[in-house]
């Protein structure tokens, strides 16, 4: 079972991937955890050319993503699920389609193919989105007061984010379980846990 968490920056995707992988090694289910970009075998440097490095033309910012989603999916995702362990990752296809193809305005057309290409087409059973307005991820934002290249971008690319990640959501209900992030991480947990249960039975 492949699992992907998707979301703006700050609305607490990381924890609740760890909540997510918690309660499925409670019934004890072999759960690899994993993230883009970085977990591939070239992601500590695609992280450090596209989020720490200087100005970047934005179709080499996409395929590096992409670059890193295909060794991802080949090196860790794949041979994972192909023994029967439960995949999450933090960030997967629709990052790419909202942050390359709508934020920088490539065209989520555009960016989704690329994406097939990287992946082989391999999709998430189903995606979590954690979603959040933009005036509350600036609040989150600053109260963590540290932003990577892309987090510096002006609210409007992230309100562009933000609407793609809903209308990826809208087009296929059945795969996804969007989530009003504001609400306690423990209620959202529990919600998760229970949608992944239904995808399982
Ligand atoms: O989730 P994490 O904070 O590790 O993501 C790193 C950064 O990369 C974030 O600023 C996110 O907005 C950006 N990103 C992106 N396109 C992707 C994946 C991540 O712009 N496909």
């Amino acid at each position: 079972l492949f699992i992907a968490f998707e979301g703006g920056d700050g609305v607490g995707k990381s924890t609740q991937v760890e909540l997510l992988a918690e309660h499925l090694r409670g019934q004890g289910r072999d759960v690899v955890v994993t993230r883009e970009p970085g977990d591939s075998r070239i992601g500590p440097q695609v992280r450090s050319i596209v989020l720490d490095g200087g100005e970047l033309d934005e179709r080499a910012e996409a395929l590096l993503f992409a670059a890193d989603r295909a060794d991802h999916v080949a090196a860790l995702i794949k041979p994972a699920l192909q023994r029967g362990a439960v995949v999450i990752t933090d960030r997967y296809t629709d990052s790419s389609v909202a942050y390359q193809g709508a934020g920088r305005a490539l065209g989520t057309a555009e960016v989704a193919a690329l994406s097939d290409f990287a992946t082989q087409g391999l999709r998430p059973h189903l995606t979590v989105l954690l979603d959040l307005d933009a005036a509350e991820r600036r609040r989150r934002m600053l109260a963590l007061g540290q932003f990577d290249r892309i987090e510096r971008e002006p609210d409007q690319l992230h309100e562009n984010v933000r609407r793609a990640f809903l209308e990826l959501a809208a087009s296929a209900p059945e795969r996804y379980l969007v989530v009003d992030a504001t609400r306690p991480p423990e209620d959202i947990a529990t919600d998760v846990a229970a949608a992944v249960d239904k995808v399982m039975t």
